[in-house]
């Protein structure tokens, strides 16, 4: 979608952590804790409410934290989601804050 943020950091090789077909990991630009990515379908999605429940691409988003959760070292992790204005979503593309104290192994 034009003018999305993250539809734009999808097509940016650069920026993107891990990744799997549907979805992909990026860090937030404004961390708020010393491990704190963005995990986001590759699809425009607005928020958790358009999104099918049983789709492929919400099982996507969730091995992705699973698998940076594993690949990382990450013992535990926050995975938090905010929905609509009105929850506090700001940039209306879908994501989920994957939250951690630490890592065992550095995230290149
Ligand atoms: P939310 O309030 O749930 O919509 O969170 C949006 C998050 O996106 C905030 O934590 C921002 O710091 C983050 N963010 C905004 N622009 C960028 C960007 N260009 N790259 C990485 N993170 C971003
Ligand atoms: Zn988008």
């Amino acid at each position: 979608m034009n003018d999305c943020i993250f539809c734009k950091l999808a097509n940016t090789p650069n920026a993107i952590i891990a990744e799997n077909q549907h979805a992909f990991a990026i860090r937030d630009i404004n961390p708020s804790a010393p491990i704190h990515l963005l995990v986001i379908p590759k699809e425009h999605i607005r928020s958790l409410n358009q999104i099918d429940a049983k789709s492929e691409t919400m099982n996507a988003i969730i091995k992705l934290a699973q698998d940076l959760s594993n690949d990382y070292q990450i013992a535990g992790y926050k995975l938090n989601c905010n929905v609509e204005s009105a929850g506090g979503q700001e940039v209306m593309h879908l994501h989920f804050h994957f939250l951690a104290k630490s890592s065992d192994k550095s995230i290149a």
